[in-house]
């Protein structure tokens, strides 16, 4: 069996034609399927309008959550051993489910979309560039487009995978990460044609931030001593060395240090930057701690409807 997982946030004039698209071609394919859309706290009619829709599961969330918790939400609903993921949006074309689908027959845990060429701004193709290239220096993940929600994964890689924050984009990097096997082929892209992007730049530094964390994760879990040792041990040599260098200028050579704010400054500014480091690391492994704890979620759900 095959469940598809989509998002959506204020779709009204979208999940109407891409159920129509999607049920037709999932008809062909030759395996029972099911559709679970996750309303993510929409305002507009789109829950209105999902309830229109034959056969369809809908989560419906309280309030917006995020494209990630719906993923997770969509992710521990379906029953498919093949989970299909999706955008909402009509950007993704259900055509190329098939596709991806017989990339997976040839022994794949995950094949991702990848979508080429591309129809969005100029402004997200460029912050999509950067990101690849710091995914790959972080990350070690060559994966061309980490944005393209279109995925197909077997079910059993999704296992014990809770996500949070923006890191359904990262959901390849922490499967290979965990040794599935991870490919990708090109995809279709259709310009948004109705309703509007639910992002803007702050989207790029939660993601960078989000990288972060997960490269530290990846890297450094079992031994944090040996990013924050060397790391500190560095920012001490620097900072004695620039010590002694104006002990003995003040000493030797009579250097006034009065009026030199910047030896003082750069000293401050970069153990206050190592503090905010850590204590930002600190607080997602605390944060990792009390959701896997306790059976607090970050996303409530308020009806499971299956019409
Ligand atoms: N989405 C969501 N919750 C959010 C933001 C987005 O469920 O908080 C859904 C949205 O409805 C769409 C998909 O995620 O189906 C992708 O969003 P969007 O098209 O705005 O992203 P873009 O294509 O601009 O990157
Ligand atoms: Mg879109």
């Amino acid at each position: 069996m095959v469940s598809v997982i989509i998002p959506v946030y204020n779709e009204e004039d979208n999940i109407g034609k891409l159920h129509q698209e999607l049920v037709s071609v999932l008809r062909k394919i030759g395996h029972d399927f099911e559709v679970i859309f996750v309303n993510d706290g929409s305002t507009d009619s789109t829950l209105k309008e999902l309830k229109k829709l034959p056969g369809a599961k809908i989560i419906s969330f309280t309030r917006n959550f995020g494209q990630t918790s719906a993923f997770d939400a969509g992710f521990k609903e379906a029953k498919g051993d093949i989970v299909v993921s999706m955008d909402g949006d009509l950007q993704n074309d259900p055509k190329d489910i098939p596709e991806l689908l017989k990339k997976l027959d040839e022994g794949y845990d995950v094949v991702c979309g990848w979508r080429h060429p591309r129809n969005d701004t100029a402004g997200k193709i460029f912050v999509s560039w950067g990101a690849r290239i710091l995914r790959r220096i972080l990350l070690g993940d060559t994966l061309h487009d980490a944005g393209c929600s279109l995925r197909v994964y077997k079910k059993y890689c999704l296992e014990g995978l809770d996500l949070y924050s923006e890191m359904h984009r990262f959901i390849p990097s922490i499967l290979a990460a965990r040794g599935f096997s991870v490919t990708e082929i090109k995809t279709n892209h259709r310009p948004r044609s109705s309703g509007q992007t639910k992002y803007n730049w702050s989207r790029a530094i939660k993601g960078f931030t989000d990288m972060v964390v997960l490269w530290f994760w990846q890297r450094y879990r079992a031994r944090p001593v040996h990013l924050f040792g060397a790391g500190g041990l560095f920012l001490f040599l620097l900072g004695f060395g620039i010590g002694i260098y104006f002990f003995v200028a003040r000493i030797f050579f009579g250097v006034s240090l009065a009026g030199r704010i910047w030896p003082l400054a750069s000293v401050f500014l970069m153990l206050s930057g190592i503090q905010l480091f850590v204590a930002g690391l600190l607080a997602d492994i605390a944060i990792r701690n009390y959701y896997s704890v306790s059976k607090e979620k970050s996303y409530f759900i308020r009806e499971i409807i299956e019409n």
